[in-house]
């Protein structure tokens, strides 16, 4: 159940248990955080061309929350935005079950493990922000996931694209409306952000009119800049984890899994 990368991560935390959401940015500077889901449970899902393209061409800093099992349906896509320097890819579960508020916690550190895997495998990056699915998660659940060192990121209010009767000027609307400095805004990336890909550049335009920059979340929280590594292979990961784990006497392992 445990992946071998799973631990670690949990050998890296050695931050207490915070138990708080982060739903905004430590800042009052003019910025926000443009964040896209990336959701997949059953059915296979693929990225929203036209919001990657549009992102990708202006270059514009933004944060995927993906599923492991998006991450896996779409690994080609996945290696190349974590060439990106302005791209952070984060942890969105595994299979996106909206019930993780009833979860045990073992079941949690189950889907995050497996999504961290996953990111780590495919993009060679250590992902350091989770996004429960639909938002929901519990007490018990929280302090699990910031076990583990990662920040869980939500949301102030939410842009609304995955209803299909959010037309492109609701959208933009909504957000003239609720934008405030600091604000981590929320879209879809994977096809249900149903008008997202039409209303992002008269955001983007009316934000930057407005005097906003976009800010990728780890500028402010977490690790700063985290990179890909430039030497990342699967055999020295693995090679670093077998070192870790020759190292760590297993009683404190299973100490800091408790
Ligand atoms: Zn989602």
């Amino acid at each position: 159940m445990v992946g071998r990368f799973f631990l670690f991560v949990i050998l890296l935390a050695a931050v207490p248990a915070r138990a708080d959401l982060v739903t905004r940015l430590p800042t009052e500077e003019r910025v926000v955080a443009l964040t896209f889901d990336a959701c997949e449970a059953g059915e296979k899902m693929a990225f929203d061309r036209g919001i990657l393209d549009f992102l990708v061409q202006r270059k514009i800093p933004f944060t995927v929350f993906a599923s492991g099992r998006f991450v896996e349906s779409n690994s080609a896509d996945i290696q190349a935005l974590a060439q990106l320097d302005f791209v952070d890819i984060e942890n969105h579960s595994w299979n996106h079950p909206n019930t993780m508020h009833q979860f045990s916690t073992e079941a949690v550190l189950d889907q995050v493990g497996r999504a961290h895997d996953a990111i780590v495998r495919v993009a060679g990056r250590q992902p350091q922000f989770f996004r429960f699915p639909a938002g929901n998660f519990n007490e018990a659940g929280l302090k699990a996931v910031e076990s583990l060192g990662y920040h869980v990121v939500h949301w102030r209010w939410a842009s609304g694209d995955p209803d299909r009767s959010q037309k492109a000027d609701a959208l933009v609307k909504r957000t003239a409306a609720n934008v405030a400095p600091g604000d981590v805004l929320i879209f879809h990336i994977n096809g249900r952000g149903y008008h997202t890909a039409e209303a992002l550049p008269r955001i983007v335009e009316q934000l930057e009119a407005d005097g906003y920059r976009f800010v990728l979340l780890s500028d402010y929280i977490g690790t700063p800049h985290p990179r890909a590594e430039p030497d990342f292979s699967i055999v020295s990961a693995r090679q670093r984890l077998d070192d870790l784990v020759k190292r760590a006497p297993l009683a404190a392992l299973l100490s800091v899994m408790r």
